[in-house]
């Protein structure tokens, strides 16, 4: 016998904590290419360690292309649940037969000059439309109730001491976000005027008490830009699974929108939300430190700071200042601001 083997099976993980045993129907999800191996690690490390070492949640990545066997190994080395990996089918990455490809590619040209983020690619599109109409028709995602988005390059700020799949389910809500901000108007040229032809199609699909006023300031005559910002996002899938948003979707991916124009999936998971939920159902994580590319959300309050050993700094705190939409958010919910708020416009 080898006293350097060990004697049983390799447990990988200690004992998970008692929340471990109560857990919902939930995973992470997460979108990538192989080349961000080495930038999504770093993002999934931060949310095992702020996270999910106390609950092992499971985590489903899916990508257009086969995932390498390094990609696996690595990947599911950390997770400290399941690791699930998917191929995206063709019919959910590709272009439908209504599509005039001609048509796709001189928008891409223009908007190439024009110089708007992203509007000279392909891939981004299929990408939109992906995180629009497709990723929770996955198979590997039927099992569960709840998602958490996770995108490479992603930081956790802050301790989360309590399971956020449970917050939503124990609390009726149904989309939880972070931050919120403006879309560029010229990625979306005619999506408002596409969504009141829906609205006016289905008026059976608008909620009592939906959150209109936070995505329209004139009673939805016009878009004010405003989304929640959907590289973070933990929410319900049976929201995108529902008739509601199915009619929506199917309706927007008809016109073209996604290859003629270049719809984020921020802004349509963002208005229906705001429109086929009552607002209560929305959940404003002001709590989660969070920071994506150039936006950062950082709690204000310098005590819960320190009690969630928060490594972020206040000052780069996004959801009050210009471009944000975080005002507004406070102000149609009906919610207080923080104190601290004005120091930190
Ligand atoms: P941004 O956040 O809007 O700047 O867009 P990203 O480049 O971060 O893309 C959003 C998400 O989709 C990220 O999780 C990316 O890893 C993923 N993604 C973007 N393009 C592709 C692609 O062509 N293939 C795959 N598999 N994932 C992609
Ligand atoms: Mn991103």
């Amino acid at each position: 016998e080898d006293p350097s083997k060990p004697k049983g099976p390799i447990k990988q993980f200690a004992e998970p904590d008692p929340p471990f045993t109560d857990k919902v129907k939930a995973t992470f999800v997460t979108l990538a290419r192989n080349k961000e191996l080495y930038d999504l690690i770093k993002a999934i490390r931060g949310v095992e360690d702020r996270f999910n070492r106390k609950f092992h949640y499971d985590w489903v990545f899916l990508n257009d292309e086969p995932f390498t066997q390094e990609f696996k190994d690595l990947t599911s080395a950390i997770v400290s649940g399941k690791s699930k990996y998917g191929t995206i089918p063709k019919e959910h990455w590709s272009y439908p037969d209504w599509i005039d490809k001609e048509k796709a590619a001189e928008s891409r040209r223009k908007m190439k000059e024009e110089k708007i983020i992203y509007g000279d690619s392909e891939s981004y599109r299929h990408m939109c439309r992906f995180e629009s109409g497709f990723f929770w028709q996955n198979e590997l995602l039927d099992e569960y109730d709840w998602y958490w988005r996770v995108e490479p390059g992603i930081q956790i700020h802050c301790d989360l001491d309590y399971d956020l799949f449970r917050y939503m389910q124990d609390n009726d809500k149904v989309y939880g976000f972070t931050i919120s901000i403006h879309e560029f108007r010229k990625t979306i040229p005619t999506l408002w005027d596409h969504t009141k032809e829906f609205l006016k199609l289905h008026p059976e699909h608008v909620a009592k008490n939906n959150f209109m006023d936070f995505i329209s300031n004139d009673n939805g005559e016009t878009y004010n830009l405003c989304h929640f910002w959907s590289n973070f996002e933990v929410a319900s899938l049976n929201f995108w699974r529902s008739k509601a948003y199915r009619d929506y979707f199917e309706y927007l991916d008809k016109t073209g929108g996604f290859f003629y124009e270049r719809w984020g999936d921020a802004p349509i998971h963002s208005i229906a939300a705001s429109l086929f939920l009552p607002k209560d159902k929305i959940h404003y994580f002001e709590d989660v430190g969070y920071n994506h590319g150039v936006y950062t959300q950082c709690p204000l309050n310098d005590k819960f700071r320190y009690e969630h050993r928060c490594a972020c700094k206040p000052d780069s705190d996004f959801t009050f200042r210009g471009y944000s939409c975080g005002k507004r958010y406070y102000d149609m919910m009906g919610l207080t601001r923080p104190v601290e708020w004005s120091k930190f416009q």
